[in-house]
């Protein structure tokens, strides 16, 4: 059974030198236009290189100041990468779709996977609604013909959900440390259970390649364990 490969693309500069940081957080806020000499989304490019490299295929999720440059865009079309919604504002229906409707005139095709930004804690932005609520978004992605919904869980071993044409998996397996209970659910651990059962390996970008560690682990991960994406 193959790894769903979930890179959520939060930040447009990184984190990595400060200017970068500050140039992540004003386009997260306000309108920027996208900047290649302060590295827009290399971090992203990056991963895209070893996902290619590796012929292995990943969903990318986007928030509206992350959307890909032509050179990610040449990179993530290569790699035959599926795009989704890394959703901010969910306050209601209407915003929901409003966000569906950007990706969907920036990638000129039907968007078919969601996932949220944040899992319930601080505000992320100006756009930002910060709580978590998948039973939402679930309502919400069948309404508007989504076929997955990858949640934030941090339980890897929760089973997926069908529901008509809507595949959920509640969590995933965080490579970041930080939310993952790292004494039972490791990277081994990960090469073993991808056997029995399709699990969500989830990353972000910026943090993999600010640790040499996680550098590592994803590279192992990609080099050996089958990877698909379903829509
Ligand atoms: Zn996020």
């Amino acid at each position: 059974m193959p790894l769903i490969i979930r890179i959520d693309v939060d930040r447009p500069y990184g984190k990595r030198p400060a200017v970068r940081h500050l140039m992540s957080r004003l386009s997260s806020d306000l309108y920027l236009p996208k900047v290649e000499a302060f590295g827009y989304l290399a971090e992203l490019q990056t991963m895209l290189h070893w996902l290619n490299e590796a012929e292995a295929r990943a969903y990318a999720f986007f928030r509206r100041c992350t959307l890909p440059s032509p050179a990610v865009m040449r990179l993530f079309d290569a790699g035959r990468h599926q795009a989704g919604l890394h959703l901010e504002d969910s306050r209601s229906y209407e915003t929901f779709c409003s966000e569906i409707q950007i990706m969907e005139r920036h990638f000129d095709r039907k968007m078919l996977a969601v996932s949220k930004h944040g899992s319930g804690g601080a505000k992320y932005g100006f756009h930002h609604h910060a709580p978590y609520e998948p039973e939402k978004y679930i309502a919400w992605a069948r309404k508007a013909s989504l076929r997955l919904f990858l949640g934030n869980l941090e339980d890897p071993t929760l089973p997926a959900v069908q529901s008509d044409d809507l595949v959920t998996y509640p969590s995933a397996f965080w490579l970041e440390p930080h939310w993952r209970d790292t004494q039972r659910y490791n990277v081994d651990w990960l090469i073993e259970q991808a056997q029995r059962q399709d699990i969500v390996l989830l990353v972000h970008p910026e943090n993999v390649l600010g640790d040499p560690t996680l550098i590592t682990d994803f590279k192992r991960l990609i080099r050996t364990v089958e990877s698909k994406v379903l829509a």
